[in-house]
């Protein structure tokens, strides 16, 4: 049988998780390192942007017209030191594998976002940050170094003391200043594959951001997940959930036999014609109620698995058609401390605008890194999943207006909508993230429909 040329590429119609902006493009999917120098080099005016797993929520990983380069093709181990926990990986590999792989070595991944459906290239290109940003920082903190192919052509070997200006503005770059090869990794170590999990039940914003500034450097994982409809004296009632990992001899107390076993699965999945008007103001207010009374209102040293506690989201795949054909936004920012009131003030606009929305995420996050369009700073972050209607742009725009003056930003990973005019606002840096960029990538062949919508090339 005569091989397929994974670079002479097939039509597609390529969406972002929230599926609010499709659009075709060529996707070639290379499975070497060579053939990703050569579409490089081959591709025309109308450029090519990497895609790994399509768990951002907007376009970034979209090129309408042209030509997206699937990184799934090229993934694996290549490298493993197991004494150290240093591993080089392809970048297509998901966190799913590296997960599935090195749980039962000893080893986990660094910083897991709320789902591991997402590649390593991705978790780089957004600089990803999970439930334990107040103690170890994004992905980028953790990336020892990393092989890219820039808009000449050449394959770049950069770290954080190699070429750390095109490193740091690759750690984030969304995919813009070039494809990533692979990288090397720090692991972090765990001596089971259970967290030892604290929860409390929060009756309102002020009592959950209390005991999240009092307690959550007790803690590795931390995560508030707030019922976004309740309002009034209700508002930000949330669970905090709180965690790290159970020591080996912890988790055999507790009765389980082999504590480094890891076997994750997908419970259900949700049909393709999912009908728009389910997920409204009703049902989603009734579910968050459910959700809420059906939590405990203090719990102590419950022993979670990994994917309960840090993806419950993957249990369910393509969750994401339940919000039917229109889609929708998720809508992420974070504020630094000075503008805590933000959170409340926020949270009082949606509950207010009556927008349905399933549980939001609330969590703290440290400082930020190197990276010039890294998303992260020390503050508060709030994550919310809103179908898309009518009036939406109007309430988000003065939204995001009051985040940038306040020294906040959004965060491009999730962003389908944001105004361009707001960029260089939230991300100071980006002036001095464009002057490396057009070094590396002299013609602008790394295009996006994210990097097009924002002025980025
Ligand atoms: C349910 C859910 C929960 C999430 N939770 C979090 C969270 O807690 N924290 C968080 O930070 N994010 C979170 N995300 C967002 C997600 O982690 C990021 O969008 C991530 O980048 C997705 O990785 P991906 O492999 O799917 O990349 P894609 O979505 O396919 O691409 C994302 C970006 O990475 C670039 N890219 C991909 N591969 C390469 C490569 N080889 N070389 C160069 N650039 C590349 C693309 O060009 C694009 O700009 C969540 C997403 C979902 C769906």
């Amino acid at each position: 049988m005569s091989r397929v040329d994974p670079t002479a590429g097939r039509e597609q119609l390529l969406w972002g998780w929230g599926r609010t902006s499709p659009a075709r493009a060529t996707v070639v999917a290379p499975e070497r390192a060579e053939q990703v120098v050569d579409v490089v080099r081959s591709v025309g005016p109308t450029g090519v942007v990497a895609r790994g797993l399509g768990r951002s929520y907007g376009d970034p990983a979209q090129n309408a017209g042209g030509v997206v380069l699937d990184g799934t093709s090229r993934s694996g181990l290549l490298e493993l030191d197991l004494a150290r926990g240093i591993a080089r990986m392809e970048a297509g590999t998901s966190l799913d594998d590296l997960m599935k792989w090195l749980v039962p070595l000893g080893w986990f991944v660094p910083v897991t976002p709320g789902t591991r459906i997402v590649t390593v290239g991705g978790a780089i290109a957004s600089d990803v940050h999970g439930k334990n940003h107040h103690k170890k920082g994004s992905w980028g903190n953790h990336v020892l170094s990393l092989r890219l192919v820039d808009g000449r052509g050449e394959v770049r070997d950069l770290s954080p003391t190699e070429e750390p200006d095109l490193f740091w503005a690759t750690v984030g770059g969304m995919g813009l200043t070039g494809i990533i090869l692979d990288a090397t990794v720090q692991l972090q170590a765990v001596s089971s594959s259970r967290i030892l999990v604290d929860s409390d039940r929060a009756a309102d914003l002020d009592e959950v951001m209390a005991l999240m500034i009092d307690g959550d450097d007790d803690y590795d994982y931390s995560v508030a997940w707030i019922d976004v409809m309740a309002k009034g004296r209700r508002l930000g009632r949330s669970v905090l959930d709180r965690g790290r990992f159970a020591t080996r001899d912890e988790v055999l107390a507790a009765g389980v036999h082999r504590p480094a076993d890891y076997a994750p699965h997908h419970l259900a999945s949700v049909p393709d014609l999912f009908p728009s008007g389910l997920v409204n103001h009703l049902t989603v207010k009734a579910f968050n109620e459910l959700w809420f009374r059906k939590s405990p209102a203090r719990r102590r040293d419950a022993l979670m698995g990994i994917e309960h506690f840090f993806h419950p989201l993957d249990m369910v795949s393509d969750w994401n058609r339940v919000y039917g054909r229109r889609g929708f936004i998720q809508w992420q920012y974070v504020v630094p401390d000075e503008a805590s009131d933000f959170v409340r003030y926020s949270l009082e606009r949606i509950s207010g605008a009556g927008l349905p929305s399933f549980l939001s995420v609330l969590k703290r996050m440290g400082p930020g890194n190197a990276g010039h369009l890294s998303f992260p700073i020390a503050g508060w972050t709030l994550t919310i999943d809103i179908p898309v209607t009518a009036g939406l742009d109007e309430l988000f725009d003065d939204l995001d207006r009051r985040v940038a003056d306040l020294g906040g930003r959004l965060y491009l990973a999730k962003d389908s909508r944001m105004d361009p005019a707001l960029l260089a606002q939230m991300y100071p840096r980006l002036e001095e993230w464009r002057e490396i960029r057009d070094k590396a990538d002299p013609q602008h062949r790394f295009r996006s429909d994210l990097g097009r919508r924002l002025g980025l090339v």
